[in-house]
């Protein structure tokens, strides 16, 4: 059939439409997909450091991001620090094997390994590896500097500068518990997701300081039941860490928070394909 052609009459609530057009028709139908997934948006996951839970890697390694890739979840989560000598490095806590990531070299820190062999990565290896796919957002944690809040801030400054020198704006949104860092994350990249960790700010706040949304522990949601709602009535998008548990991740879909973050990527895919 050409596409204005006649089709014949058709009923649709009742009523006859004697003069649907092929292309309309097809219009109508598209529309109709559309409203229906924009009503059935998905919760989405992040991998919490990785994928590394079931598969035995290391947290914060590059296997255990290419691992979360190739889950396809939506982000994969990951700690960063900045180095004496000024290299962003991943690592969840201050210590690495004995060394304060903080207050040592890069080179110092390549003397001791992960436990699958890799070195310290670097976030801009991280990144690179990141931008070898299209599918998987990396979730760049910035962690507060021990030393200063100088350092917390230079360290916003330098993740900004990496990530626009590397053009991975796209694929990169940030996280920090730091409030402040939040601020200069927003300031310096004013289209940039940046998400607040803390949880002491209400949505109202969130809005106020032009941030993407909370992404809070999620005994904090619990104790602020209208918070998820009040974000999306704001427009602002709502993350919960760490869920690991099954009855935690059924409450949160059910109350259609945008991300949950997981040590437990394969058990939250089954209960979203449930
Ligand atoms: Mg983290």
């Amino acid at each position: 059939m050409k596409d204005n052609e006649k089709l014949p009459t058709l009923f649709i609530l009742n009523k006859p439409f004697k003069k649907i057009k092929m292309k309309n028709l097809i219009l109508i139908t598209l529309m109709t997909i559309a409203l229906h997934s924009a009503s059935m948006a998905q919760t989405s996951i992040i991998a919490h450091r990785g994928s590394w839970k079931q598969s035995n890697n290391p947290q914060n390694s590059i296997a255990s991001f290419k691992e979360a890739i190739s889950q396809k979840v939506y982000g994969s989560e990951f700690d960063v620090h900045l180095t004496k000598d000024n290299i962003l490095v991943l690592n969840h806590d201050h210590d690495f094997n004995g060394l304060d990531v903080e207050k040592s070299t890069y080179q110092e820190l390549l003397a001791k390994k992960l436990p699958n062999g890799e070195s310290i990565p670097t976030a801009e290896e991280f990144i690179k590896e990141g931008l070898k796919q299209k599918h998987t957002k990396m979730v760049f944690e910035l962690k507060t500097s021990r030393i200063s809040k100088e350092r917390t801030l230079e360290a916003v400054k330098q993740s900004i500068e990496l990530v626009k020198k590397l053009k991975a704006e796209k694929m990169v949104e940030y996280i920090a518990f730091d409030w402040d860092a939040c601020l200069k994350f927003r300031e310096l990249d004013k289209k940039a997701k940046v998400f607040y960790l803390t949880g002491d700010k209400t949505p109202a706040e969130i809005k106020t300081a032009k941030l993407t949304g909370p992404d809070y522990h999620f005994t904090i949601f619990k104790k602020n039941p209208t918070w998820i709602k009040e974000c999306k009535d704001l427009k602002l998008k709502t993350n919960v860490w760490t869920v690991n548990s099954e009855e935690d991740m059924k409450f949160f879909i059910h109350e259609k928070v945008d991300y949950i973050t997981t040590d437990e990527t394969e058990l939250l895919t089954k209960v979203l394909n449930k």
